[in-house]
Order: structure tokens, then sequence, then C-alpha cells
């Protein structure tokens, strides 16, 4: 199959790119590397920097390559910053979602993947959270993924465009040649292991006070190679029926358990201090991913948070300036 991956010069499209070129896919990348980086692109893929912003650039890009599947992982996704910037996510996110779909529709292409999230999942009434849980998103970027989950509702009973979301919980860990690089970075495992290489001085723990085994925030992280094979095994099951998953590992960790795995790879004290909680995070957060391995068989090959942290540790060591652009 021809894979149109959006996003896939950032840190999950490109792993994803990485995987499916691995199963014999070819894939047309596009995208405008306003996050992601040229180098990240890997090299067998055919590369179109382009902005979903307007039609022109997309529809060029469907009309030369002919798809027979879209993943669509381009977005803005800081929960935090969608509530400093709501429009952002509200108006780019779901205006770019929507100048991809039209084209999908209008060239034909009948499978499509939406990377989504766990910020779909605000309140919710049972842990694990599986699929059957109310939705109730978190922040304007978790509505803006909802509004294209159900946008992909109605163009499958409108058009047959066979779709399947994604619902990331945390994605963490990197491959040999492909890993995390933000600027600004935001996410724990990459603070804390670039206190390991004497980048930053100390990491902040957000909350030591939540009802949790020791007091810090529990996350559900997910290695970033289970988490695009998780992608093949949609896209195979598409011709199938649309469908959503929740994607985590169904086991937590806590911020200082992830601390003390990280000290006990890298050697370093890495030292941390308890802040004052982050406006937003709930005390606890994990998938249950029952049906995703019953449906698709599924099963995650890196569930410790030990490994994950070990393959970001290996990546950011051999990659020290990330991918240097
Ligand atoms: N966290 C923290 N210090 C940091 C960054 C994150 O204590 O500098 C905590 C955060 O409160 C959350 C967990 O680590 O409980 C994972 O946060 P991250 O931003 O990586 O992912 P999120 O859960 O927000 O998607």
């Amino acid at each position: 199959m021809k894979i149109l991956v959006t996003g896939g010069a950032g840190y999950i499209g490109s792993v994803a790119v990485e995987q499916l070129i691995a199963a014999g896919e070819s894939v047309v990348v596009f995208d405008n590397l306003s996050q992601g980086h040229r180098a990240a692109v890997h090299p067998e893929a055919v590369f179109v920097e382009g902005d979903l912003a307007g039609r022109k650039a997309i529809d060029s890009v469907m009309s030369e390559h002919r798809p027979d599947a879209v993943m669509h992982f381009a977005s803005k996704t800081l929960v935090g910053e969608s509530m400093q910037k709501p429009f952002l996510y509200l108006g780019d996110n779901i205006t770019s979602g929507l100048n991809l779909l039209q084209s999908v529709v209008e060239h034909g292409v009948k499978r499509f993947i939406l990377s989504s999230t766990a910020n779909l999942f605000d309140r919710p009434e049972r842990m694990p959270i599986d699929e059957s849980e109310r939705i109730v998103p978190g922040s304007p970027y978790g509505e803006s993924k909802f509004i294209l989950e159900r946008m992909l509702h109605w163009l499958d009973r409108i058009y047959g465009v066979h779709y399947a979301c994604l619902r990331y919980f945390n994605a963490a860990g990197a491959t040999e040649t492909h890993g995390e690089d933000h600027d600004p970075e935001l996410h724990l495992i990459p603070l804390v292991l670039q206190v390991a290489m004497g980048k930053r001085e100390k990491v902040f723990i957000f909350g030591g006070d939540y009802p949790t085994r020791d007091g810090t925030c529990v996350r559900d992280y997910i290695h970033v190679i289970d988490l695009a094979q998780a992608h093949i095994l949609a896209l195979r099951a598409l011709d199938q029926g649309s469908r959503v998953y929740n994607l985590g590992n169904s086991e937590g960790f806590t911020v200082k358990e992830v601390i003390d795995a990280a000290r006990a790879i890298t050697g370093h004290p890495i030292p941390a201090e308890v802040g004052p909680r982050r406006p937003g995070d709930p005390a606890v957060l994990v998938a249950a991913s029952a049906k995703i391995r019953q449906e698709l068989g599924w099963t995650p090959r890196f569930p410790q948070v030990r490994d994950i942290i070990e393959s970001a540790w290996r990546w950011h060591q051999a990659h020290p300036k990330g991918y240097g652009d």
C-alpha cells in the first residue's frame, strides 16, 4: 500500500514511517516542519514540505501520489498551550483536519487513521479507561481531537471512509534512529534524561500530594514502537470496518518511579524537587487496552517503563543535539 503520513517528520509520525517502511509499505510524508525535523524523515520516504492550512498543497500531493490510506499525525499537541491559546487548537487543528478530510473524500481515499488522545477522558469514572468511558475532553486540544473523531464518524456513514482513532496515553521511548526532540521540551522522560545528560540541573515533580502510592501522578507510558505497530495492525483491519482504541500498556507508573528507573539506567543521581501540581493534571491515567489486544492481537513488546526509558537514553546519548536543527 501507499500511505500518506502527515506529521511524518515528528516524533510519533517518524517512528510510524520507519515501521511502515520496514513492513514493506511505501510512504509519502507531508509535514510543514513547524515541529518536525527534516532529518527525522526516513530516507526511503518521499518527502513533501507543505501545510494543511489550505487545500492546495494537500490536493496536489493526493493527485500526484494517489495514496491508499492516510495516517494523520500532524497536529498541535500541547494540552497546556491549548489552554493559553485555544484558537490554535479549536481553529488551526480543526481547519487542518478539515482540509485533509475534504481532500481525502474528494480523492476517493477510503482508509484513514487519526492520532487521538487520552485527553478525551478528563473525568474518567473507571480506571483503567476503556473505550466505553464517557468522553469529556480535558482541554481545547482534546476537544479538537474529539471533533475530528466525530467528523470521521460522518464521513464513514456518508462516504464509506473507514477509519481508526487511536487514543494515545503517554508515548515515550525511541528506536535506534528516531527519538523525541521537542523545543521546548515539556515531557517527563526526556526532561529527566536531560538532567542525566547535564543539560538541566534538576527535574521538578508536579505535585507530591496526589492520592497515589507515592503521592505523584500515575501515567501509562507506551513505547513509541508499540504505538507504531498498533497503527499498522489498525491499517490492515480497516477494510473490516471503522474502530476506536485506547492505547496504553494497562499499567501505570508514578513520576517518582520514572525518575528512579532513570537513575538506575543512567547512573546519574538526577536531583528532583517536589513542586506544586500542574493545573489540569489528573492523579491517574491508565488505559484499558483489552479491545485492541483481542480484536487485532496487539501486544506491547516493551511494556516495562525501564525498557522504554533505556531506549530513549540510548537515542539521547547517540544524538546529544537531537536532530541537530
Ligand atoms: N511531570 C512532572 N514534571 C515535569 C513534567 C511532567 O512531574 O517536568 C509529570 C506530569 O505532571 C505528569 C507526568 O509527569 O503527571 C507525565 O507528564 P507529561 O507532560 O510527560 O505527559 P502528560 O501526562 O501531560 O501527557
